[in-house]
C-alpha cells in the first residue's frame, strides 16, 4: 500500500485483451492501495518522433542539430517540451513501472519505443559515466508485460523470447538504473481458447497479489543467452 505504478500502455483499443490486462492491473493494484497513472499512449496521441519540437527555445547548437546533445542540454535549462516534463514526473514519482502492449516485430509497439527514446533523456535517466547500476532511476522496479501473435510453442522451438528482451530490458531499464521483474508474457490471446484467456487473465491478476514479494532477475547476459 502506498506505492506509486506508472503504467506505460500502448494499444489502441480499450476492448482489446491488452486493454483487459491493463483493466486488470489499475483495478488490482487500486485494490491493494497503491496509486496507480497511466500513460495511454494512442490517447493521448503521444508523439513518437524524436525532433528539434521537444526543445523549447533557442538551440545550443543551431549549426548541427544533434537531438542526444540538445535534449540533455534542454533538460538542464528546464526546456523540454510539456509532453516530456510531464511523462518525466510521472517516471520520477513512481516505484514500479509496467509497460503493457502487443509485441510488434519482437519488439515493442513504435509509439512505445517513441516514448522511451523521447522521456529517458541524458540528465533525466542516465549521465556520463552514470549508467546500469549506476544509473539516475535507481530504486525503481520494471514489469515489461506483452502479448503475442505466436504461440509458447513456436517461441520455444525458434528462440528464447529471453534474446527479445535484452534491448528492453538491459538495453532501456537496467542502463537507466531501474531494476527488472520477470517479463509477463500472455501468448497468442488471438488464437486459443475463451477458457485459456480467461485463465491467462486470471493469472496476471494473481501475479499482480504477490507482485511486491518479488525478487528482480539478475539482469545480466547469462538471464538473456545462457
Ligand atoms: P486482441 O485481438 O485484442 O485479443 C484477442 C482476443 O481476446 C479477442 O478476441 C478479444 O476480444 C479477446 N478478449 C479481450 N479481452 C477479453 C476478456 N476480458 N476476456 C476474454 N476475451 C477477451 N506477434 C509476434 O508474436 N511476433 C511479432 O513480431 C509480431 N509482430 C507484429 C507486428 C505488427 C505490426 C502487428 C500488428 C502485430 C504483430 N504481432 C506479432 C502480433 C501481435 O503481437 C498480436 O496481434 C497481439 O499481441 C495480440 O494482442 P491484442 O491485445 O491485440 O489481442
Ligand atoms: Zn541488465
Amino acid at each position: 500500500p502506498g506505492k506509486k505504478v506508472l503504467i506505460v500502455y500502448a494499444h489502441q483499443e480499450p476492448k482489446s485483451f491488452n486493454g483487459s490486462l491493463l483493466k486488470i492491473a489499475v483495478e488490482e493494484l487500486t485494490k491493494q492501495g497503491c496509486s496507480v497513472t497511466v500513460s495511454d499512449l494512442y490517447a493521448m496521441q503521444f508523439e513518437p518522433r524524436a525532433t528539434r519540437n521537444d526543445i523549447v527555445g533557442h538551440l545550443h547548437n543551431s549549426e548541427a542539430f544533434n537531438y542526444g546533445v540538445e535534449t540533455w542540454e534542454a533538460y538542464k535549462r528546464g526546456a523540454l517540451s510539456k509532453d516530456l516534463i510531464e511523462e518525466q514526473k510521472k517516471v520520477q514519482e513512481a516505484d514500479l513501472l509496467i509497460f503493457q502492449f502487443p509485441l510488434f516485430w519482437f519488439n515493442m509497439p513504435a509509439i512505445l519505443k517513441g516514448w522511451m527514446d523521447r522521456v529517458l533523456v541524458q540528465g533525466f535517466a542516465y549521465d556520463l559515466s552514470k549508467a546500469y547500476d549506476g544509473g539516475l532511476l535507481q530504486g525503481k522496479l520494471s514489469l515489461f508485460s506483452f502479448t503475442t501473435g505466436g504461440s509458447k510453442e513456436k517461441y520455444a522451438t525458434r528462440g528464447d523470447i529471453r534474446y527479445l528482451l535484452w534491448p528492453m530490458q538491459h538495453g532501456i531499464m537496467h542502463f537507466c538504473g531501474v531494476k527488472v521483474l520477470e517479463p509477463h508474457i500472455c501468448y497468442a490471446p488471438e488464437n486459443v481458447s475463451g477458457e485459456k484467456r480467461k485463465e491467462m487473465l486470471t493469472a496476471w491478476t494473481q501475479r499482480l497479489k504477490t507482485l511486491w514479494k518479488e525478487e528482480p532477475i539478475d539482469c545480466s547476459p547469462e538471464w538473456y543467452f545462457k
